[in-house]
């Protein structure tokens, strides 16, 4: 069975700040315009979803 899900980001809410991609201790999170997550890399820490400052993030 495949893991579970990863983060989901809310692009709408993304500013691009690149916050969460700076806490991700895998280094699961690639911003460019927007931040988009590598589910299979992702760990689903959760750390980055308190870091959002914008709350575009959930788990
Ligand atoms: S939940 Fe953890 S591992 Fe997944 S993207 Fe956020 S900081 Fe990285
Ligand atoms: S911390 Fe939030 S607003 Fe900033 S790049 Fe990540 S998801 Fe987007």
């Amino acid at each position: 069975m495949a893991k579970t899900m990863a983060i989901t980001i809310d692009a709408e809410k993304c500013t691009g700040c690149g916050a969460c991609n700076e806490v991700c201790p895998v280094d699961a999170i690639k911003v460019g315009d927007k931040a988009v997550v590598d589910a299979d890399t992702c760990i689903d820490c959760g750390t980055c979803v308190d870091e959002c400052p914008v709350e575009a993030i959930t788990l």
